[in-house]
């Protein structure tokens, strides 16, 4: 037979070897991660590594994995690390690392066609369905984040408004102009959601906040009395279960009045708040989520599955599916064979090749378990009272918005306290002792923790505030003498 060249090795034993070095090398660098720097800045000859011409002919892999462990590894975010805090990332773990590696040998296209990946997708559907407390008849779908989510869910709600038809015709061809309703605290994917779905982002009405930075209800009130006044038709409501400014959880169970009485579709924005179901403490805050008509989630964050993983569930699958689906030749059909087991995921999303992100949610929550992953979540909410706590013992410290979950929005007392604090938490993350980020608070930059990876400890906590006073005195002591 003739011997044709493909892209496997020629050898096995030696990829298997290497392999087998990869694998060690990232165990390593989970068990000894707390060794490391959270992040670090990255060197110009370093940047310039990755700016070379393509390349025309093999290269070793022993050769590209150092490559990968010296200049790729060592600068990335540094989600995985416990000190890390900016913004709201998941840590990931060893097992979900592990699931992606089947995953990606296996290289499911979970499209469509009758095979059991697909069945492990609807698995984890229908174990968020019990987690949620949603019907049998409820849909849902895997996809890159609560973005895309958001997205869909606008989607779903737009078609369920205006009918079908609104597909092929467009949003132009419609009698009504939609209006949505979210809290001024909502993640900015909503407002670019209306945008690419053609309604426009000032077609989303934000609507203010209380003192705990949740919706205003009355405020909403007047609000959709005001649109159906002007003529506009009020279609979606979005209820926010966790901001990412500061954790705050919208009264979920007066929105879902409210839609009720008002006819609209009750959507949820629970990126990382809605898997709070999974812990006993934080679930009864949640209370009204089940009563939802979407609910868009990321398994990437609190859920600890590393990136990406998000996730969207509609109470009504027909509904879901009636925005999505569209015939095509190449698509068709069988109650046998390969093209069996209809309908598919592609018929409930934009997307036709999709990965297999189904696996490592499933092996994240078969080996951990439902409890422990709550209870990670309900650790990360009590390191963030904890660390509310030491802000306030310390008088240089202020607090700057309620802490609701696991989110700690402060500064550092100073007269040009914006500049100093945004120079404190560079200082932070420069110095890789912590990875804070910045929000704005009532005109006021803060230094926001978001606490999510289930590694951060309360020694992590304790180095962030003693690193804030350490660089607070400095930094406001430089610009009251103009200095930087
Ligand atoms: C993170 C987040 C999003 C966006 O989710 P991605 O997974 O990053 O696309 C939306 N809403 C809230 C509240 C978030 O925290």
């Amino acid at each position: 037979m003739e011997k044709q060249e493909t892209l496997d090795p020629s050898d096995w034993s030696s990829i298997r070897e290497q392999g087998h070095q990869m694998l060690d090398d990232m165990f390593n660098y989970l068990e000894h991660i707390r060794e490391r720097p959270v992040w670090q800045p990255i060197p110009q000859e370093t940047r310039a590594l990755f700016q070379e011409s393509l390349p025309q002919q093999p290269g070793d892999l022993a050769v590209a994995h150092q490559t990968f462990m010296q200049d790729i590894l060592p600068f990335s975010v540094g989600n995985a690390h416990p000190a890390f805090m900016g913004w709201v990332h998941g840590g990931g773990t060893p097992v979900g690392m592990l699931a992606e590696m089947l995953a990606a040998g296996l290289n499911a296209n979970l499209g469509g066609r009758d095979q059991i990946p697909i069945e492990v997708e609807r698995q984890v559907l229908q174990w968020m369905r019990e987690l949620f407390n949603f019907p049998p008849s409820a849909s849902g779908l895997f996809v890159t984040g609560t973005s895309m989510a958001n997205l869909i869910g606008v989607l779903v709600a737009r078609t369920a408004a205006l009918g079908a038809d609104t597909r092929r015709l467009g949003v132009e061809a419609a009698d009504q102009n939609l209006v949505a309703y979210a809290s001024a605290g909502a993640h900015i994917s909503i407002a670019q959601a209306m945008d690419i779905a053609g309604l426009g982002s000032d077609a989303l009405r934000l609507v203010p906040v209380n003192k705990q930075r949740q919706m205003d209800i009355a405020a909403l009130q007047l609000a959709i009395a005001a649109d159906r006044a002007a003529g506009l038709t009020p279609f979606f409501i979005v209820g926010m279960a966790g901001t990412v400014d500061t954790g705050a959880v919208d009264d979920l169970t007066a929105l879902a009045d409210i839609s009720r009485q008002e006819q609209l579709w009750f959507h949820i924005d629970g990126a990382y708040g809605a898997l709070g179901m999974l812990a006993p403490d934080i679930a009864p805050r949640l209370h009204g989520i089940e009563r939802a008509d979407s609910i868009a989630f990321d398994f990437h964050k609190w859920g600890q599955v590393p990136y990406d993983a998000g996730f969207i569930l509609v109470r009504d699958g027909m509904q879901h599916q009636a925005a999505f689906a569209s015939p095509a030749a190449y698509l068709k059909r069988e109650a046998r064979g390969m093209a069996a087991g209809s309908p598919w995921p592609c018929d409930f999303g934009p997307d036709l090749s999709r990965g297999f992100r189904a696996l490592k949610t499933w092996f994240t929550i078969k080996v951990y378990g439902a409890e422990k992953l709550g209870q990670a979540i309900s650790n990360t909410c009590a390191l963030a009272r904890y660390l509310a706590q030491q802000i306030e013992y310390n008088s240089e410290l202020e607090l700057l918005a309620p802490v609701s979950l696991n989110i700690v929005c402060f500064r550092y007392r100073c007269a040009d306290s914006d500049r100093v604090n945004a120079d404190i938490v560079v200082q932070l993350q420069e110095s890789g002792i912590a990875a804070p980020s910045t929000t704005t608070i009532n005109n006021h930059l803060a230094i926001r923790a978001a606490i999510v990876n289930h590694r951060t400890c309360r020694n992590d906590i304790d180095a962030l505030v003693k690193a804030t006073l350490a660089f607070g005195k400095t930094c406001c002591k430089n610009a009251a003498n103009g200095k930087r």
